[in-house]
């Protein structure tokens, strides 16, 4: 078995598996090279780095950056790996510097190594002025670069929750990280310009092998049918994203069960009619919105797809959330009344999710459940031995999100302490 493993390896190393250690600086100096056969203004070398690209704001950060990046072992994460299930499973994602970044000759300050390692270099001043970095080292359970695909995050992160969801489980997985940070690319699927391929998102994936799953011989006798349901959390407030926004009550029961009433649920025989869900749900979410990330990025989004039996038993529940941005209101532009109170409401229930997860990774009996109406609809999958959840951390790469991102990353770090070792840097 371990030959033919070995024979393998370089059809099964994926193209996000990180470039090779030498790589990336043998290329700068090439460049380097190149630029210095022509003749240039003496203040103008002065100016370049050591990597030879022109002129930057922040040209010496940049090249402390790459220096260290230099010392960095990268290892490649493959497809072969063997993915552990477990209960709790946290992850990062940091996308690719967009356009407006690189126009703006932002900083890539995010580096992955691979491993579930990732480094953030901080830029920073002391007294006298002179630039250095403050490297920080996070360690998750998977780590997936610029590069990754939705289908390689796919699979490292809500596939094995697919599986268990056909053994009876409830599982989670959501989406964190700040506005713009790739939350909706990697749930609801890739934009090429505005359009959405809703085929090649998480959503989409997980429904795929959801119907791979039911029609397979292991769990023909369980006789199970799919159901969809998609809404929205804004304010506190729950809207049918299948029904026109219709705004809907959570209501517990004297068992502590919790009903959103009326939500509704849509019997599904093929993976093709979850994507067309997926469509009318996100087309629904964004509808009457100004700019693309304007309400969206204030509320959170829940996909569910549902296992029952044959008279209507609960068997198995995904919950697939693409959560509100989790940025400070702080620097929100209009601080008028309703934007604040939004903002407290996503802090309320992202504090809720961090410690409803907490304590379902302590097996505590005690899950603050009521915090926020987010935590209320998921309450089922707080609870039990067979409850699991993901969390994908969301993390943009420019230096000017820095701030943003070192927050995410220790939320998430905090989500699961990794046999409490992690250097968190503050
Ligand atoms: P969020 O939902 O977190 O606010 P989006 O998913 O809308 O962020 O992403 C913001 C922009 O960045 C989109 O244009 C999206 O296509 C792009 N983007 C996000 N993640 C990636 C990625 N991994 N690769 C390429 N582009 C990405
Ligand atoms: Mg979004």
């Amino acid at each position: 078995r371990e030959a033919i493993k070995e024979n393998d390896e370089p059809e099964r190393i994926p193209p996000f598996a990180g470039r090779r250690k030498s790589v990336v600086p043998q290329e700068f100096h090439k460049g380097n090279k190149r630029l210095s056969c022509v003749v240039k203004p003496s203040d103008m070398q002065t100016k370049r780095g050591k990597y030879g690209e022109s002129s930057r704001p922040n040209q010496k950060i940049y090249d402390m950056i790459q220096e260290f990046r230099e010392t960095l072992e990268i290892t490649r994460i493959s497809t072969s790996d063997i993915i552990e299930p477990q209960r709790i499973c946290v992850c990062v994602r940091k996308r690719p510097l967009n356009k407006q970044e690189l126009t703006k000759k932002d900083l890539d300050v995010v580096s992955v190594p691979g491993k579930g390692a990732l480094l953030v270099h901080e830029p920073k001043q002391k007294v006298d002025l002179t630039k250095y970095l403050d490297n920080h080292i996070f360690q998750f359970d998977y780590s997936f670069n610029e590069n990754a695909t939705n289908d390689q995050v796919y699979n490292f992160t809500a596939k094995p929750l697919v599986q268990s969801i056909f053994e009876g489980s409830m599982a989670t997985c959501f989406a964190y990280g700040q506005t713009g940070s790739g939350k909706t690319h990697t749930m609801g699927g890739d934009f090429t310009g505005k359009q959405q391929n809703s085929s090649k998102g998480i959503y989409a994936l997980a429904a795929q092998d959801v119907f791979t799953n039911i029609n397979h011989r292991r769990y023909a006798s369980l006789d199970l049918s799919a159901f969809v349901s998609f809404f929205e959390i804004y304010n506190g407030k729950v809207y049918d994203l299948l029904n026109k926004k219709a705004k809907l009550r959570v209501l517990e029961d004297d068992r502590q069960q919790v009903n959103v009433v009326g939500l509704e649920e849509v019997y599904v025989t093929k993976a093709e009619e979850v994507i067309k869900m997926i469509q009318i749900g996100s087309a629904c979410r964004t509808s009457g919105q100004t700019s693309a990330n304007a309400n969206s990025s204030r509320s959170h989004a829940i996909l569910q797809i549902v296992l029952r039996r044959k008279k209507g038993a609960l068997h198995g529940k995904f919950s697939l959330i693409d959560l509100a941005g989790n940025e400070r209101g702080t620097d929100v532009s209009s601080n008028d009344r309703s934007t604040l109170v939004e903002t407290a409401e996503i802090n309320q229930s992202l504090l809720a999710l961090k410690e409803c997860i907490r304590s379902l990774g302590k097996n505590s009996d005690y899950i603050p459940f009521r915090m926020s109406t987010l935590t209320k609809v998921l309450r089922d999958s707080f609870i039990g031995e067979k409850s699991k959840t993901c969390m994908i951390a969301m993390v943009s790469p420019s230096m000017s999100s820095c701030e943003y991102t070192m927050n995410t990353l220790r939320y998430a770090d905090r989500v699961k302490e990794l046999n409490g070792n992690s250097k968190a840097g503050g």
